[in-house]
């Protein structure tokens, strides 16, 4: 019978620092041990990687939470001539795996991305026109209630920050399947890194909060607005930061929780946030944004409420 730790504390588990108790906690680092755990288990669970990407309710939990992450690379690479195969467990930190791949190329976009694989995977993780989605061959499940399978590229969905997981609490992903040409990466992984360094704020977060927007613009708003118009034109989409820039609300804060100035699709908890105050904020954007630019925003974080 497997042991849980009991009433922790979730906020040390979010790089957001927000979260409350849940009344059951298991660490897990490998595929082996989750199978086991979730087909022994019967109450309710939820799944957390790094925690980088779900603002997590402070109400209390009244199930079981499943950190599954580790720091230690476990991957397996086909060498198959010009490009390699890389299996890799979900657990796996993304920046640990950038890290290690120092002969294929395809993944440097995701240097400084502080979650797993798995959460990844879950929302098609991606920066600089790029998503993990790209790259994968196929995905390992523990389908709850009908066992493992292979789900194939193709019947992934992956699109926008979006995929089958995403939409689908009972798909456990346990490794992925990657293919990854050979290559030197280091010079564009060092870049993608300054970056990072020089436009993400500092300080407990979790990245953007908003999705940025590809739907239609009404034309009266792209004539009022000469600045959004010629973003939109030039690269098929809207900034959600410079929606948010452009309602006036860099640095507007509700509690501790603070429309970053540097990069105002970022909010930061200043030191004691609660999920209420984000959930307020995260609203309060939403209205400001629909009412000045009639933009509907959509969140790109997930939300864990009770
Ligand atoms: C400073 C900063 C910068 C960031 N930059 C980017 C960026 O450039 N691009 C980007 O896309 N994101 C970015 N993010 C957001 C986040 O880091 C990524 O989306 C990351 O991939 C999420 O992984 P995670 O393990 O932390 O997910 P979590 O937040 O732990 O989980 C996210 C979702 O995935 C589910 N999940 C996790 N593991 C599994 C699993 N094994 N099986 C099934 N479901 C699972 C969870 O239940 C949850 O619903 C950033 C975050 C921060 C704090």
């Amino acid at each position: 019978m497997v042991k849980f730790k009991e009433n922790v504390l979730l906020r040390d588990y979010s790089t957001f620092k927000i979260g409350g108790i849940s009344k059951y906690f298991i660490e897990i680092k490998n595929k082996e041990d989750l199978k086991k755990i979730i087909n022994e288990i019967d109450m309710p669970f939820r799944i957390l990687g790094g925690g980088s990407n779900t603002l997590i309710s402070d109400d209390y939990y009244n199930g079981l939470t499943i950190v599954f992450k580790t720091d230690k690379p476990k991957f397996l690479i086909e060498d198959k001539g010009c490009f390699g195969e890389i299996i890799v467990e979900a657990s796996v930190l993304l920046s640990f795996l950038v890290s290690k791949l120092k002969e294929f190329t395809g993944l440097e976009w995701a240097i400084g991305i502080p979650g797993t694989i798995g959460g990844a995977i879950n929302g098609n993780a991606g920066a600089f026109n790029e998503s993990i989605g790209d790259c994968v061959t196929s995905v390992e499940v523990l389908e709850i209630g009908k066992g493992v399978r292979e789900i194939e590229k193709k019947d992934c969905k992956f699109g926008y920050r979006t995929s089958i997981f995403k939409n689908n609490p009972n798909l456990i992903i346990l490794s992925v399947k990657l293919k990854l040409n050979k290559g030197n990466p280091s010079k564009k992984i060092k870049d993608n890194f300054e970056k990072r360094k020089l436009n993400h704020p500092k300080g407990f977060s979790l990245g953007c909060i908003f999705k940025n927007y590809y739907g239609e613009v009404d034309k009266n708003i792209l004539k009022k607005y000469p600045q959004l118009k010629d973003f939109y034109s030039e690269k098929g989409y809207i900034s959600a930061g410079m929606l948010i820039e452009e309602c006036g609300l860099k640095g507007f804060s509700i509690g501790d929780a603070k429309i970053s100035l540097e990069h105002a699709n970022f909010i930061l908890n200043l030191e004691n946030a609660k999920s209420k105050n984000v959930l307020k904020l995260i609203n309060f954007i939403k209205k400001e944004v629909q009412e000045k630019f009639l933009i509907k925003l959509e969140e790109e974080i997930q939300i864990f409420c009770i």
